[in-house]
């Protein structure tokens, strides 16, 4: 009997090696093949899941053995990330330069440059992320990988709002909206679009725009983007309501609800931004002694990142306390720091744009520099008359005229850029890119100009989307959106270029042809109709399908006068709408 239970023992001590023996054969044939899913899904969760990204990572360094050459650069680039994450940009920076020159792959080198890129703009470096930015986008017909490709606008995106150059930001926030990437990439490009529409903007479309994307992005599970997007809302609406105690309350305890999701993202970056703005929310909520804490630990906090403008923020706050508190010494200390921080913004900008001309547009910024140069010798010149007579004091005022001058030639070219920006903004709607009612007031004048002196006749049709309310509250205000860029891309598809598009407001769009007869418009309306029509609205997301009805007039009937001519396409399109809309309809005089 013992005899058996010793050889029992025995077979099944056996067996458990040999089984054993099989799993660590068969672990490891899991290692060789599962390395690079491993490393990809690291790349892809490093920054919605740090403590798994640890963890992966951590299981990853037990095996660099057996990576390949590709493989361990990836490893290696990942590792450089993390001392990123946790705020090491430096020591991050310098690993990162050494990898670039190490790896000899393009989808390695694009990876390390754009989180460079990434980096030297959160530093500040402008010229050194333009730089990197353009090793990649130069290169980008020849990577492979559409998720570094997607990548690439996604850093371009931040590098440029970051750096303040909002045209180009909005240009590549949205190729990741168009261009069928996955949801990761749609958040970040909705996200970046939106921080720089809040930049400049505060009206009910872009807070509508802005919260879907919150939902989005947390739907979605990129939670560090929706909660910087729900902070920007809250520190605009602070701002706003900063005189409704009802409103302040009640972004008060938004901001508490919101404490835990930011800690668990444990993105630095992120947690200060909460913390500032939960200092002033605080403040303005009647809790002066938790805003004050908050408010001078997130000012060296801001300051190790280098965010001027939360400082600025922070900043005013606590001057406004201290002088309410009759503490005017502190207040005193205080201002002189926003005084200092408010220069710093001014530098910032200055060196953004001459950062942004430099590596972008290198002949105007030679010119400009050649130009700032010239007036610096003249007053040069002029000083070096002057240092003749050693007045002191009319040095000292040259030495002013000086400073003076070069800050006008920065601030001129600042302004020229905002203007050029808001008059693009002004004359193409965002979302359509056809004209806007401003711009088509515009237009309509010189084409009634241009047949009165031709004699030909101009047709005004106004379109309008048939039940367009319910699209969006069935299916949204972003897939609206998306059914209004896409019925106009079609629309433009059968216009020839005289015709003039342009968005009068909402979901309703002014076409104009001139010098062709009504009935041509008419065929040419039917065409749009019945495109609209055959609209295939599944890459929304939704199965539904579109119309539009169309009020046309031409100005034989209603004179080459636009209000007239508007009144009576409206007319006309009212009919259509009545008798059951999809349809064109012709004014009857
Ligand atoms: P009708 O056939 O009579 O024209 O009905 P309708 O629902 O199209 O007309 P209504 O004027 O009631 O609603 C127009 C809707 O268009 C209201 C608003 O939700 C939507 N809308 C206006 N501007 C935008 C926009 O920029 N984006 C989106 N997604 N929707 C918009
Ligand atoms: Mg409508
Ligand atoms: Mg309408």
């Amino acid at each position: 009997m013992k005899i058996i239970i010793v050889k029992t023992n025995t077979f099944i001590a056996s067996l458990i090696i040999v089984i054993w023996g099989n799993v660590v054969l068969a672990s490891e044939k899991i290692v060789f093949s599962d390395l690079s899913n491993s490393l990809e899904k690291a790349d892809l969760i490093k920054s919605k899941d740090p403590i798994k990204f640890k963890s992966i990572m951590l299981d990853l360094s037990h095996k660099t053995k057996l990576f390949s050459g590709y493989q361990l650069c990836y490893f290696q680039y990942l590792q450089g990330y993390a001392l990123g994450f946790e705020g090491n940009y430096s020591v991050m920076v310098e690993h990162l330069d050494d990898l670039f020159n190490e790896c000899d792959d393009l989808d390695n080198k694009a990876r390390i440059k754009l989180t460079l890129a990434n980096i030297h703009v959160i530093s500040r470096e402008y010229e050194e992320a333009f730089i990197d930015l353009a090793f990649v986008t130069e290169n980008i017909e020849n990577i492979e990988e559409p998720t570094i490709r997607a990548k690439t606008y996604s850093i371009a995106a931040i590098v440029y709002r970051l750096s303040g150059q909002f045209d180009e930001a909005i240009q590549f926030s949205e190729q990741l909206i168009n261009q069928n990437f996955s949801p990761d990439h749609v958040c970040k490009g909705h996200y970046n679009k939106l921080r720089v529409l809040m930049e400049s903007d505060y009206s009910e479309d872009l807070l509508k725009n802005v919260k879907d994307a919150i939902i989005f992005c947390r739907e979605t599970e990129n939670h560090i983007e929706s909660l910087f997007l729900q902070l920007d809302l809250v520190k605009q609406q602070v701002n706003f309501f900063a005189e409704d105690p009802d409103q302040i309350n009640h972004l008060y305890s938004e901001l508490i609800s919101l404490e835990n999701d930011i800690n668990m993202t444990q993105y630095h970056n992120l947690i200060v931004y909460y913390k500032s703005i939960m200092a002033v929310t605080a403040w303005y909520a009647g809790h002066p002694d938790v805003a004050r804490e908050l408010g001078v630990s997130s000012l060296s906090l801001n300051d190790s990142l280098g965010n001027t403008s939360q400082k600025a923020f922070v900043l005013d706050m606590l001057i406004f306390d201290a002088i309410q508190r009759a503490d005017y010494e502190l207040g005193y200390e205080y201002l002189s720091i926003k005084y200092q921080v408010d220069r710093e913004v001014f530098d910032l900008k200055s060196a953004q744009s001459l950062a942004f001309f430099r590596v972008k547009h290198a002949n105007q910024a030679r010119n400009f520099e050649l130009r700032q140069l010239k007036q610096k010798n003249n007053v040069l010149k002029l000083g070096q008359e002057l240092s003749k007579e050693k007045s002191k004091k009319q040095q000292l005022m040259m030495l002013l005229i000086l400073s003076l001058l070069l800050f006008l030639g920065l601030w001129t070219y600042k302004i020229k850029r905002k203007h050029d920006y808001f008059k693009h903004v002004s004359e193409i709607d965002h979302l359509t890119q056809v004209f806007t009612r401003k711009a088509f007031e515009e237009k309509i004048k010189e084409m009634i100009n241009v047949s009165e002196t031709k004699n030909q006749q101009i047709n005004l049709a106004i379109m309008d989307l048939d039940h367009f309310k319910s699209v969006n509250d069935q299916y949204g205000h972003l897939v609206g959106d998306w059914v209004l860029k896409q019925v106009i891309k079609d629309c433009e598809e059968v216009i020839d270029q005289d015709t003039l598009i342009a968005r009068l407001g909402g979901e309703e769009f002014v076409v104009v042809t001139p010098g062709i007869s009504l009935d041509e418009t008419v065929v040419l309306l039917e065409k749009m109709r019945v495109a609209i029509e055959k609209l295939d609205c599944s890459p929304s997301g939704q199965d539904f399908s579109v119309t539009a009805s169309f009020g046309v007039t031409s100005s034989l009937v209603s004179g080459l006068n636009s209000p007239v001519l508007l009144t009576h396409a409206d007319v006309a399109l009212f009919q259509a709408k009545n008798n059951g809309r999809n349809q064109v309809v012709i004014f009857e005089g």
